[in-house]
């Protein structure tokens, strides 16, 4: 019989255990099964729909040339899933199934049902951890459980990966089988193809470009203005790219010098990624809508007015609205600002997180529940690990370090384009009213303050 490859968060034909095991084991036939339904009920954007999609027309081509044929289908919910995998076994005429586990919880319950059911049919199934560069179950602290704050999880990540170098596996060797009648469900999503250009292919050649430049990574992540960051997490999202590639890639770029991998700020950017994969793992109630932090105060307000504002980009706050209308029109937000637009909406106007988090989701092309709920997390003060319940992001001192011309807010927010400087992070009430930018939605100081006593 032949071997079934489920294609899911791992879209790349090469470091791709499931894949590469299969081919192994005989001729593969791989499938994608989109569940709509689900997606929604998870509020994945209509970007990220549209990028996976295209993300699989560059997969299916890779693979037709190893000589295996891929079907792109689509159902309603998990459950279909399940349903639409036993058909593609009968209909390709599988005996067995391989995948790469994904972490969230109602995927796990998925394939769980799954195994269950393939069991009774007698069909095998193999399963792969490909997303995290280190197996989930390694990095664990002396008693054997899990950590909860990052540097000592980094250590320990460190010291596996000293004993146990990451090799990323190649691509799967080629099969010699008649591709026909390949089933494409189309489920495409517009999205900015101007900026995101799908695939594996694609996803290398970023990497490989920014690795030339790596080593100004330190001082230029901060500065939205700049393209100062990968770019590569939509790839990651989706798997056309691995974390073990990515790591592996630096510690090439660097001639195998390990301290200087270990050093390396990106790096440590990437193992965060990890850290929060594995808080996702260890306490799934995290995907229930619950705090990590359940003794952490929840005092949210739900000012309505400021939540759409904020939504909108019309805060008032130049620095937040450019931030927020980047993510409405990219799809992407810069890391600097994803903190500030979470800590201005989650404490300074009050609204529960999970609201952030959800809408967050609806935009991003990059959306993934485990870095976004962290980020989130930590931003509330609620996460693993999170920022102290004092800290605070002032929209001002944080626009006046991080864009200090205001090239930033000028390109995005362009009825400020003629302000200097100086006024560009804090318009005057008549320079608000001359070209019609809206008085800011909150008192940034009794915000502060209120927030502060509610919190403490
Ligand atoms: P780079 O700076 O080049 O970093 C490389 C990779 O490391 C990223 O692609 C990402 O996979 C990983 N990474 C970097 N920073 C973090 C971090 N803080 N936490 C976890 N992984 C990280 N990232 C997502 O991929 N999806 C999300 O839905 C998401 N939501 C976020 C929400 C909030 C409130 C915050 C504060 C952060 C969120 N992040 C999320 C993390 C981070 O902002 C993005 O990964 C980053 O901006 C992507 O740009 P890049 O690929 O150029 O990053």
């Amino acid at each position: 019989g032949k071997k079934l490859v489920w294609f899911r968060q791992d879209l790349r034909v090469r470091d791709n255990p499931a894949l590469h095991e299969a081919a192994n084991e005989g001729e593969v036939v791989a499938v994608f099964i989109e569940a709509q339904e689900q997606r929604k009920q998870h509020h994945e954007s209509a970007a990220k729909v549209g990028f996976i999609f295209d993300t699989l027309l560059e997969l299916r081509s890779e693979l037709n040339e190893l000589g295996i044929p891929l079907h792109i289908k689509t159902c309603a919910t998990f459950t279909d899933q399940i349903s639409a995998l036993q058909q593609c076994i009968k209909e390709y005429d599988a005996d067995s199934i391989y995948f790469n586990r994904e972490y969230p919880v109602n995927e796990m319950e998925r394939d769980k049902e799954l195994v269950e059911r393939l069991k009774k049919e007698e069909i095998a199934v193999h399963q792969y951890d490909g997303d995290l560069a280190l197996e989930p179950s390694l990095v664990k602290n002396k008693q054997g459980e899990p950590y909860k704050v990052f540097t000592p999880y980094k250590k320990a990540w460190i010291e596996i990966h000293k004993h146990s170098p990451i090799e990323p596996l190649s691509s799967p060797h080629k099969q010699t089988s008649n591709i026909h009648n390949q089933v494409t469900e189309d489920f495409s999503q517009e999205y900015r193809h101007d900026l995101w250009q799908a695939g594996e292919v694609a996803a290398h050649e970023r990497l490989n470009q920014f690795l030339d430049g790596v080593d100004q990574y330190k001082d230029q992540r901060d500065i939205p203005a700049v393209a100062g960051t990968s770019f590569l997490s939509p790839y990651l999202a989706m798997g056309s790219i691995s974390a073990k590639q990515c790591i592996h890639a630096l510690l090439e770029h660097y001639d195998g010098d390990e301290q200087k991998l270990y050093g390396n700020t990106w790096f440590s950017e990437i193992v965060w990624r990890e850290f929060y994969r594995q808080i996702l793992i260890d306490n799934p109630q995290i995907a229930k809508h619950k705090a990590f932090n359940t003794s952490a105060k929840e005092v949210w307000v739900n000012n309505k007015e400021a939540f759409e504002a904020w939504k909108e980009g019309r805060t008032g706050f130049p620095i937040i609205d450019a931030a927020m209308r980047q993510l409405n029109q990219t799809g992407w937000m810069h890391n600097r600002l994803r903190m500030n637009a979470a800590m201005f909406l989650n404490k300074l106007c009050l609204v529960d997180w999970r609201l952030g988090e959800k809408y967050f989701m609806e935009k991003l092309i990059d959306g993934d529940f485990a870095s976004n709920n962290g980020g989130w997390q930590w931003c509330s003060s609620t996460g693993a690990d999170g920022a102290p319940y004092f800290r605070i992001m002032s929209p001002l001192s944080q626009s006046k370090r991080f864009d200090p011309k205001g090239d930033f807010i000028r390109k995005l927010v362009p009825e400020l384009e003629g302000l200097d400087n100086k006024s560009i992070h804090e318009p005057s009430v008549e320079q608000r009213k001359k070209v019609g930018y809206p008085e800011p939605v909150i008192d940034y100081k009794s915000a502060r303050k209120r927030a502060l006593e509610l919190l403490s």
